[in-house]
């Protein structure tokens, strides 16, 4: 308990008050009431039945697949959003979002993840379409939001590069002035979905002579087959294609295209990361696949093959206590949200504990498995699970990575969060 003297001298300090409030209010119950209940029909059966067998989906993928079920089910998916408003839930009811508050965000998530089904819109809706309402002109959000919210364009994020991740402010591609058009040259690298995206927002090196933070522009590419872009794929360790090699060779855009002033791209590149920081989804995946492995021990096929020693209950157990864990750091974030407060190194404490409980979920999994934990094709039926765990410890390994590493996290909390010096 916080005593009053505490709270005084908090008061006082001016520190922020990161305390938390676990239940739903009335209207939040009601809330979530409705949105269960309207998961219960608008739900495809395809995201159903992959939600139960652990699988995530990804609906953009899935909608330019090629497959008709998978088209149909992101479809239908789109469909009974639309109908209830919710599509863009984040965004303003002036520019056709939801206009939820950051709790009601939280319990749409929630539920949505709870019930199986892929969060819409990629990149467009949840980083540029709330960026293009801070920082963009009024010509821009009319030529840009439209295809966002109708869920038609799907955008691609081009940050990185072969020599600039983690150092991002070290990004070399560049962009000259040559009339009224920008000439882009260079390369991005690890561009998710860019193989089914119509439209990429990218920051490129605009002033070369300038700080290596403030030579920085944000780019909207809107027609990602532009003469001179080319998409190479990359097939992770997991046999699947999910990131790109994104090649710029005197790509020629508008000079309007710029999003925010010319050569202050970083701090516009900075707005767009800070969106969506909670990892709720993250949160109950970890438990939905610690459901699934519970099921399975409990199976005849899990009692004959698999051996749970007092030393992978005791991890098992673990988890199940990480994954609550993470849950309320999530709850933490969107509680400061909620409260008009701007998460920070607590994001990243988030971030890191969740990417590492995903990743220890699997390998507890492979624990129990022992040699049977080898068998990666699903359809063998001798592989535990449909080889679940097995496909998720190679394809959990980059959550640490992506949007930002372990290490950079920990850097994140050691000098915001605990005030260390930076070296
Ligand atoms: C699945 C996935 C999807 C992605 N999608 C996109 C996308 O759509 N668009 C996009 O632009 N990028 C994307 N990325 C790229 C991602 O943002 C980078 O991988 C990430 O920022 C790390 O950069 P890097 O890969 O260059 O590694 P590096 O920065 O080269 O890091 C290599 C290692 O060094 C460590 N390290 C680096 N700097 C420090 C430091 N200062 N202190 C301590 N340790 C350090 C890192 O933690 C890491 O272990 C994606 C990555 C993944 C894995």
């Amino acid at each position: 308990m916080m005593g009053a003297t505490t709270r005084r001298a908090r008061r006082r300090s001016g520190r922020q008050d990161t305390r938390m409030d676990w239940a739903d209010t009335p209207e939040q119950a009601a809330f979530r009431a409705e949105v269960r209940e309207a998961f219960v029909d608008g739900i495809p059966a395809y995201y159903r039945e992959r939600a139960a067998r652990g699988l995530d989906s990804d609906w953009g993928q899935d909608r330019r697949s090629g497959d008709a079920e998978r088209e149909n089910a992101a479809n239908s998916w789109t469909d009974a959003l639309f109908e209830h408003g919710w599509f863009a839930p984040h965004l303003p009811k002036e520019y056709g979002g939801a206009g939820m508050s950051p709790m009601e965000q939280f319990i749409f998530t929630q539920e949505r993840a709870a019930a199986g089904a892929p969060q819409v819109g990629a990149n467009g809706l949840a980083l540029l379409a709330p960026t293009l309402i801070v920082h963009g002109t009024d010509e821009q959000k009319a030529q840009y939001l439209p295809g966002i919210l109708n869920g038609e364009k799907l955008w691609a994020q081009g940050y990185s590069e072969p020599g600039a991740g983690s150092d991002l402010a070290g990004l070399q591609t560049r962009a000259t002035r040559d009339g009224d058009e920008w000439v882009i040259n260079g390369q991005k690298i690890w561009t998710s979905s860019a193989h089914v995206a119509d439209s990429i927002f990218a920051l490129v090196r605009t002033d070369p002579n300038a700080p290596k933070h403030r030579g920085i522009s944000f780019v909207l590419i809107e027609d990602i087959h532009t003469p001179g872009l080319s998409i190479r794929p990359l097939v992770n360790m997991g046999w699947e294609h999910g990131f790109n090699e994104t090649f710029f060779e005197d790509v020629r855009i508008p000079a309007e295209n710029v999003l925010g002033e010319v050569n202050r791209g970083w701090y516009v590149g900075m707005t767009l990361l800070d969106f969506e920081r909670s990892n709720i989804a993250g949160a109950i995946s970890a438990k939905r696949r610690l459901d699934i492995l519970q099921e399975f021990l409990h199976s005849e096929q899990g009692k004959a093959t698999t051996r749970v020693s007092p030393v992978t209950r005791t991890e098992i157990a673990d988890r199940y206590i990480e994954s609550d864990v993470g849950f309320n750091f999530s709850f933490r974030i969107i509680s400061m949200q909620d409260r008009g407060l701007i998460p920070n190194y607590e994001a990243s404490m988030t971030k890191l504990f969740l990417s590492e409980v995903t990743q220890d979920v699997a390998r507890t999994a492979v624990h129990c498995f022992g040699l049977y934990a080898n068998l990666w094709d699903e359809d063998d039926e001798r592989s535990p699970a449909r080889a679940f765990f097995t496909r998720r410890y190679v394809l959990d390994i980059p959550g640490t990575i992506a949007a930002g590493s372990s290490e950079i996290q920990r850097n994140i909390i050691a000098t915001r969060g605990l005030g260390l010096p930076r070296s």
